[in-house]
């Protein structure tokens, strides 16, 4: 263990002081380190993250990878493009399987 010396604002002070009573017993070392683990688990892994969709015509049917509905032939579905990046939600290989989102999932995904 080491000691920090660090400078915080007062509303951190405060939310610090505020959290460590509620959650730590008072204990502000931990939970600062709680604090921490969830801004680590928060930002993610590196990984492959989707950047965008390319919309596509069926011209097959086919089902909505994410929510499962099935589209007709001619519906428009869209199709994931990845890049390397860090998100919770990286993926550690470009899925091989075909993968075509409807535009309501899209929108989902995006607002998230
Ligand atoms: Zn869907």
């Amino acid at each position: 263990m080491r000691r920090l010396n660090f400078t915080l604002d007062l509303d951190t002070i405060a939310l610090l002081e505020k959290l460590s009573t509620q959650y730590y017993a008072g204990n502000k070392s931990q939970t600062v380190r709680a604090a921490l683990e969830s801004l680590a688990a928060h930002i993610g892994h590196d990984g492959w993250v989707i950047t965008g969709y390319t919309p596509m015509q069926l011209d097959t049917k086919a089902a909505c990878h994410s929510c499962g509905t099935d589209h007709p032939e001619g519906d428009v579905l869209f199709r994931p493009v990845f890049e390397r990046g860090a998100s919770p939600e990286a993926l550690p290989h470009i899925p091989a399987e075909v993968w075509l989102d409807c535009s309501g999932c899209v929108e989902e995904r995006l607002m998230a």
